[in-house]
């Protein structure tokens, strides 16, 4: 079976495992792919970054109590953020860094922040 270059596409000769042409080939593919994981980790942490953003301006402002639909205005995305912690009771918070939230049933959030990284461990 011919085999092809995986960057190139042009037909590989020589050992029957190998899939790029040229160590040239090789390089570009792989920088290819780690320009792709590179930007993709970018994106998701400015995403972090902007949530936590939001989450300790609140925070400083002493709104502890916020609808989340506020929170959504402000650009707020609800689907990223950095982990969950569950209290001894059930309450589930979700953290970006160090500031947290709960949600309260009635659409609103209440924030909390804890910077005592140990206490995740
Ligand atoms: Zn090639």
């Amino acid at each position: 079976m011919e085999r092809k270059c995986l960057d190139c596409g042009c037909t590989i000769r020589g050992r029957t495992d190998k899939k790029f042409c040229s160590d040239q080939c090789r390089n570009n593919y792989n920088n290819k792919l780690n320009r792709d994981t590179n930007n993709f980790m970018r994106n998701v942490h400015g995403l972090l970054r902007k949530n936590r953003r939001i989450l300790a301006d609140l925070y400083l402002e002493e709104r502890f109590r916020i609808h989340k639909d506020a929170l959504f205005a402000l650009g707020y995305n609800f689907s990223f953020f950095t982990h969950l912690i569950e209290t001894s009771d059930g309450t589930q918070y979700h953290y970006c860094f160090e500031y947290g939230y709960r949600e309260t049933g009635d659409d609103f959030i209440e924030l909390k922040q804890n910077s005592k990284y140990l206490e995740y461990q």
